[in-house]
């Protein structure tokens, strides 16, 4: 029992909690290589997503200070999945099992021991999950639950109230890396591999210190890659909607042409500035659906790295 564990962490602009996160999460480490759960050469491993405030230098200092703190900088700002992933390869490498946990520490760190007595008694992926939401406001609640209710309508297979607080072996993280997405969603992809799962609870707390780096518009673009990533649903929804349309337009053509045999005629004006509204709706929409999914195409054939590791501070010369 002397696996190596690394703490992974993406930051973006979070100089407010990193003075609060980094000794917690040093801490832990050092409480449970004491208890022999974990090796003494663990680590907490910063992945600065591009940010603009004090965020690196904090992690720099801390790394000057506590070797057990490492310092990973992307070269700009990729988004919380890549960053998140780019820690999880550079973890890969160094150690026998990593945990993903935000710097704002909103999920519990009282449960990571459990996390690893389960990665003990043999499961390679272990998934934290919110017993609640209490502490997040209605709208994220309201929209979060929405739409893992509508991923799992689309087929998609998540795991319900899991973010992206979770155990993950190097096993694990071996698998994890021959899915070469450009269009990442992490989420989605952990129920893919297959591997053996454990679960543990936990109560969503609010964040310690500054904002939310998930504004609105972010959130939306995760959820529509949460969908169109893993689902070809809406395409279908689009063929079934166009068949629909015939059908309706079909008994509306018998309609006219026996109103026209009766010599029952209407001036025609609203059913046909009706229909040409409704129709060029129908088409924009699917245009708009395909069109995304192109885009998706587009994205995946150019095989782009999804990050940059500009710097990499760690205890080991490589
Ligand atoms: N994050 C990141 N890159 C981004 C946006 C967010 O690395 O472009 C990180 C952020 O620093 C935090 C985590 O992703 O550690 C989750 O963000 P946040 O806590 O703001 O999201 P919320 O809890 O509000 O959904
Ligand atoms: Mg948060």
């Amino acid at each position: 029992m002397n696996e190596r564990l690394a703490i992974v962490v993406p930051c973006y602009n979070e100089e407010e909690v990193l003075p609060q996160s980094i000794p917690v999460l040093c801490g832990l480490i050092k409480e449970l290589a004491a208890k022999g759960k974990i090796s003494g050469n663990s680590f907490v491993l910063f992945v600065n997503d591009g940010s603009h405030d004090r965020t690196w230098e904090i992690l720099k200092e801390a790394h000057e200070k506590d070797p057990s703190v490492w310092a990973q900088k992307l070269s700009r700002n990729c988004g919380h999945q890549s960053a998140l992933l780019s820690g999880l390869m550079t973890a890969r490498e160094h150690a026998d099992l990593s945990i993903s946990i935000d710097a704002d520490l909103q999920d519990d760190t009282a449960v990571i021991e459990q996390m690893i007595d389960q990665y003990h008694e043999g499961c390679e992926i272990v998934y934290g999950i919110r017993s609640g939401r209490k502490k997040d406001s209605f709208f994220k609640r309201v929209t979060a639950q929405g739409f893992y209710k509508l991923l799992a309508r689309m087929g998609v297979k998540t795991v319900y109230n899991h973010a992206d607080f979770r155990l993950m072996s190097q096993k694990a993280l071996d698998e994890l890396a021959q899915y070469q997405e450009s269009n990442l969603y992490l989420r989605g992809l952990i129920p893919l591999l297959g591997l053996k799962t454990g679960e543990v609870h936990y109560e969503r707390k609010e964040r310690t210190a500054g904002t939310s780096k998930y504004p609105l518009g972010k959130m939306l673009g995760l959820a529509l890659n949460g969908i169109t990533s893993f689902s070809v649903k809406p395409i279908r929804m689009v063929f079934t909607m166009g068949i629909l349309v015939m059908v309706i337009c079909l008994a509306a053509a018998i309609y006219a042409f026996v109103s026209y045999l009766c010599g029952d005629v209407e001036p025609g004006w609203t059913s046909t500035i009706l229909s040409i509204w409704f129709l060029g709706g129908i088409q924009l929409l699917s245009i708009g659906v395909i069109g995304e999914y192109i885009g998706k195409i587009y994205a995946e054939v150019k095989r782009r790295p999804l990050y940059h590791i500009e710097e990499l501070l760690n205890d080991e010369k490589k």
